[in-house]
């Protein structure tokens, strides 16, 4: 290597396998032909960080972490142009090898060698990293901290896509995290005439119906009928589609129960992967239901970028926390803190 950058360092999160991590001094990476050098300004910290802590999904060790990036263009490799240098853009951290079968075909979201900044190579929870520029969308006069909303955004997008909801649909969303706090949101760009959110934690029912949610039904996860009678108040025969947005198996077997008959249920919730659910095949041959899975998002970064600039998706109250290089380890605590909804990194 001969690159004029080579030799400059930098601090960086570095996941080390077997849930250890640190915060080290490594190499500033050098953007090859095709890509940008980026300056880090915002990354989402986010449950997936923590799968990936504990070598889950498709981490791969030593990893710098952060799929929610938005950063500032510093340079380009050789060959390279783009953006302007100083542009703010969201970045896509998917990478699909367009050779597969699902490549080929024209669905890159099914791509057998699926990879992600962050995932399985460098990540933003650092101050800089490279991507390809193909995967920057700059935000313009967006501010980063709601900018840094968008990868999420994308994947509730891709949720709301493959939910594909009649006009007027009653749609009710499990869950008032992050994605579930947006998927209400979007569920009603998309149509939904109604969205109630249940979920365990009142300070986060709050926030949803600020955003627009009809109805909130706060959940104790150890009392669930209660919460299947009050869902009944709300809708009787069950609402058209409903959301699993917690990864919880037991919300699962409510979900069902709780749609309509000839209605859809969404799996958007990251189960464990051994997890299995009582669902009885009677119900869904008798009742004719629909069950469909979202995985992560494949080219709706600026559609989301557009939710987020026109307003058709809020994102006040639900950024709870910043942590800086120096405090990472509060962001991966505050993922188990249910008073937290979503914690932003800043390298500085
Ligand atoms: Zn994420
Ligand atoms: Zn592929």
């Amino acid at each position: 290597m001969t690159d004029a950058s080579t030799g400059a360092a930098m601090r960086a999160v570095v996941f080390t396998g077997g849930g250890d991590w640190g915060l080290e001094t490594v190499p500033q990476p050098v953007a090859r032909h095709g890509e940008a050098l980026l300056r880090v300004l915002r990354v989402g910290v986010c449950g997936t960080d923590e799968h990936l802590l504990h070598g889950g999904f498709i981490a791969r060790f030593p990893l710098v972490p952060g799929h929610e990036i938005v950063a500032e263009v510093v340079g380009y490799g050789p060959g390279t142009t783009g953006p302007d240098v100083g542009t703010r853009v969201v970045v896509d951290p998917t990478i699909f090898c367009g050779n597969c079968s699902a490549c080929k075909r024209g669905r890159p979201g099914y791509c057998t060698d699926f990879g992600s900044l962050g995932c399985d190579r460098a990540g933003g929870f650092a101050e800089y990293l490279t991507a390809g520029v193909e995967k920057l969308f700059p935000i313009g006069d967006l501010a980063p901290e709601v900018a840094v909303l968008t990868e999420p955004t994308a994947c509730a997008m891709h949720g709301v896509d493959v939910l594909a909801l009649e006009p007027a649909a009653d749609v009710l969303v499990f869950g008032a995290g992050p994605t579930g706090l947006i998927l209400a949101q979007l569920l009603r760009v998309a149509g939904a005439a109604r969205v109630t959110v249940a979920a365990p934690t009142a300070s986060k029912l709050e926030v949803a119906r600020a955003h627009g949610a009809a109805h909130t039904v706060l959940m104790d996860r150890a009392n669930a009928g209660a919460a299947e009678a009050q869902l009944r108040e709300i809708a009787p025969e069950g609402f058209d589609a409903v959301v699993e947005a917690t990864g919880s198996v037991s919300v699962l077997e409510l979900a069902v129960r709780m749609t309509r008959t000839g209605g859809t249920v969404l799996v958007y919730g990251l189960a464990q992967e051994a997890a299995i659910a009582a669902i009885r095949p009677y119900e869904i041959f008798s009742r004719e239901l629909t069950i469909r899975g979202s995985f992560a998002q494949a080219n709706c970064i600026g559609r989301a970028l557009f939710a987020l600039q026109s307003g058709s998706v809020r994102t006040e109250g639900l950024v709870t926390a910043e942590v800086g290089l120096d405090d990472f380890g509060a962001a991966l605590e505050n993922l188990h803190d249910s008073a937290q909804i979503k914690s932003v990194f800043t390298p500085a």
